[in-house]
């Protein structure tokens, strides 16, 4: 890995003669006499004489011949004299006739490029103060002239593969130093004292237009934006891509300087007599640098190409993406479809054996959570056989379908139907009580006879047996599920041996699970309103239709009530992972929780009082203020100590 310490420590690094330092430090300060430069350079015979030679040469165009520095500085004014004395002390710097030889001359004439472009823009933007903008241009890449002199072998490879694979500079500079000629720019002009300015403009010199926009004020940085602009005008003379640098010149021209695209056409071929004439001026050979025509050419047939092939690539991205979204949805269906047929019984349409059994593992988790019974109700269809064997299999078919349409019609829909073999019909029962799930199988029952079944014009009289199992699960158990599916099945067997077209129901419950639920069931609010005659079960039960329960774990509810602590509930979840007793049982074992409190918290998860009475007033059964006034009379008789909020 390339160590970066070995540029800054080089002696070789570009330095500036005492002389341009201090010009520098003069330039900086109103105050300075015009005189004081003069002598200034006078200390320096080289930097006069070149000054001197420059003021009589085609680059500034004085009519008459200047013959000494005492008229010169004055005339050409102390920014120009500095820029000078500086831009010649790099110049004499750099000579170099070895295998660099090359890139010291691409050096040059890029940096050269970079002055004339900064220049003829600052006489647009910035009168008067264009020798800045040639010097700011002029020093622009002094970065690459730093690594030519100070670590020449580490960087002719980056030279080298951005030549052959025409690539940006920067980036294979990226590549083999870890760092660009930005960055190294930037640090020898901060150690020169240059400012700030002139460095924004060489650290955003190959930045994106997006960070271009978001950090260059087109009022405020000028500059800057006319260096960024000088690159791009750099390229567009010397690089591999001049398509893409005219590209970015049109760019920045229009956001930063307002200039058309004929504009900047126009101060493109505008600049090669210039460029000549500061190559003379530093005595590089810009003779090959290209006719402006052909330059402009050359790079609209770049930038024409780079559009078409840009076009083509969006084409073919748009039809590769209608084609993945495609796959997408042929895909999504399909799944869809697997998923149907994983889940659903395809003669009937309702759900499969598998489906359920999952069902049922959920439910008992649910219901085990929630301190809820559950139910499972078993039909077989009486004497399928024989209807078969009369009738034909296909009708038998269609009695199935029949029937299982017949029994989804007298579901609820937390209720959950599904075929569990042949002309076995199996039911998921949500909450019931033990009277509730005798009367929905019974319900179904009735329906099946009386269902008319024809075969032709003949009526074919179907009816099934049925077992309903009714359960209070505890913490799970493995094979609780089987064991309800069993009983229910046994009740169904029952009911066959019993005469067929008939309903038993096996009761799981135990007599302290009936004492939790009736007590549960006297602790709702709607049990007190009926019980205080407020109100008629018809009418309630119609608004607990609109009542859904509160979903949150019982010892939430319990805290929000103020009956438990919440630290309580860390400790009761860890005894909990030991045992398989539920929640409740746990906390009141604890004693954090008294057997009525319990009853107290899961009455109001499965029947929230404030949901209720919203729902009542809502149905238009009594105004809002009654309700809280009930509501309040009703928590005065439980022990929560809580005030409700009526939504
Ligand atoms: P029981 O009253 O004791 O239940 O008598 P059953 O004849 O209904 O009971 P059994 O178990 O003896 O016969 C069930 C019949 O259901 C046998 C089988 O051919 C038929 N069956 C199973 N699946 C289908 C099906 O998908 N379509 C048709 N048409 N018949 C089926
Ligand atoms: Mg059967
Ligand atoms: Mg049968």
């Amino acid at each position: 890995m390339f160590d970066a310490e070995k540029i800054w420590t080089s002696t070789q690094l570009p330095t500036l003669p005492g002389v341009a330092i201090r010009l520098l430090e003069l330039s900086k300060n109103p105050e300075t006499e015009i005189s004081e430069i003069v002598e200034l350079v006078k200390t320096d015979p080289a930097i006069c004489g070149r000054i001197l030679k420059s003021t009589n040469s085609s680059f500034f165009g004085f009519t008459s011949q200047i013959t000494s520095i005492d008229k010169a500085v004055p005339l050409l004014g102390t920014t120009v004299v500095t820029s000078l004395a500086l831009s010649f002390s790099l110049a004499s710097d750099s000579v170099n006739t070895g295998p660099l030889q090359p890139y010291y001359r691409a050096y040059w004439k890029q940096s050269i490029i970079h002055a004339v472009a900064g220049e003829t823009v600052g006489s647009k933007c910035a009168k008067g103060l264009e020798c800045e903008f040639f010097l700011a241009g002029m020093l622009m890449d002094i970065g690459r002239l730093a690594l030519l002199k100070a670590v020449p072998r580490d960087y002719f490879p980056a030279l080298m593969t951005a030549e052959s694979q025409e690539r940006e500079l920067v980036d294979t500079e990226r590549e083999f130093l870890g760092l660009d000629h930005a960055y190294v720019s930037t640090r020898l002009m901060e150690s020169w004292g240059l400012p700030d300015a002139l460095m924004k403009g060489v650290r955003l010199q190959h930045a994106d237009e997006e960070t271009l926009l978001n950090e260059l004020d087109p009022q405020k940085d000028m500059l800057a934006a006319a260096m960024v602009l000088s690159n791009a005008v750099g390229d567009y003379y010397l690089s591999s891509v001049s398509g893409l640098a005219l590209k970015r010149a049109r760019f920045l021209a229009d956001r930063f300087f307002n200039m058309d695209e004929a504009a900047v056409d126009t101060f493109l071929e505008g600049l090669n007599g210039r460029i000549e004439e500061a190559g003379d001026l530093f005595s590089v050979d810009m003779s090959d640098i290209g006719d402006p025509g052909d330059l402009m050419a050359q790079a609209n047939q770049q930038l024409f190409q780079l559009t078409m092939k840009s076009q083509l690539a969006n084409q073919q991205l748009s039809e590769e993406q209608k084609r993945i979204r495609e796959e997408k949805e042929r895909l999504e269906s399909q799944n869809l479809e697997l998923q149907k047929k994983a889940t659903r019984d395809p003669l009937t349409g309702i759900y499969n054996r598998a489906y359920f059994d999952e069902a049922v593992a959920e439910a008992i988790h649910v219901a085990c959570d929630r301190c809820l019974p559950f139910g499972v109700i078993f039909a077989d269809i009486d004497k399928f056989k024989v209807l078969n064997d009369t009738y034909g299999h296909q009708f038998g078919d269609e009695v199935l379908k029949r029937a299982a349409a017949l029994i989804a019609r007298n579901l609820r829909s937390t209720d959950i139907l599904a075929r569990y073999g042949g002309e076995e019909f199996v039911i998921l029962v949500s909450n019931p009580t033990e009277k509730g799930i005798e009367k929905l199988a019974e319900r179904i029952r009735a329906a099946l006879e009386a269902g008319e079944f024809y075969c032709g014009a003949t009526p074919v009289p179907v009816t099934a047996s049925f077992g309903a199992a009714i359960t209070l699960p505890g913490r799970i158990d493995n094979n609780y599920a089987e064991r309800v599916i069993q009983q229910a099945d046994e009740a169904m067997y029952d009911s066959k041996k019993n005469g067929r077209n008939q309903v038993h129901v096996r009761s799981m419950f135990s007599d302290e699970d009936r004492r939790l639920i009736k007590a549960i069931n006297q602790g709702k609010l709607s049990r007190w309103l009926v019980n205080k005659e407020v109100m008629d079960i018809p009418t309630i039960s119609r608004a607990l239709l609109q009542v859904a329960p509160d979903n949150r774990p019982i010892g939430e509810i319990a805290v929000e009530l103020g009956l438990m602590l919440p630290e309580h509930i860390d400790t009761v979840l860890e005894k909990q992972e030991q045992s398989k007793k539920r929640f409740g049982e746990i906390a009141v074992e604890l004693g954090y929780l008294k057997p009525e409190q319990l009853v107290q918290v899961i009455a109001w998860q499965v029947e929230p009082p404030d949901r209720l009475i919203s729902a009542i007033s809502k149905c238009g059964y009594f105004p809002v203020e009654r309700g809280r006034l009930l509501l309040g009379e009703y928590l005065e008789t439980t022990s929560v100590k809580t005030t409700c909020k009526i939504v």
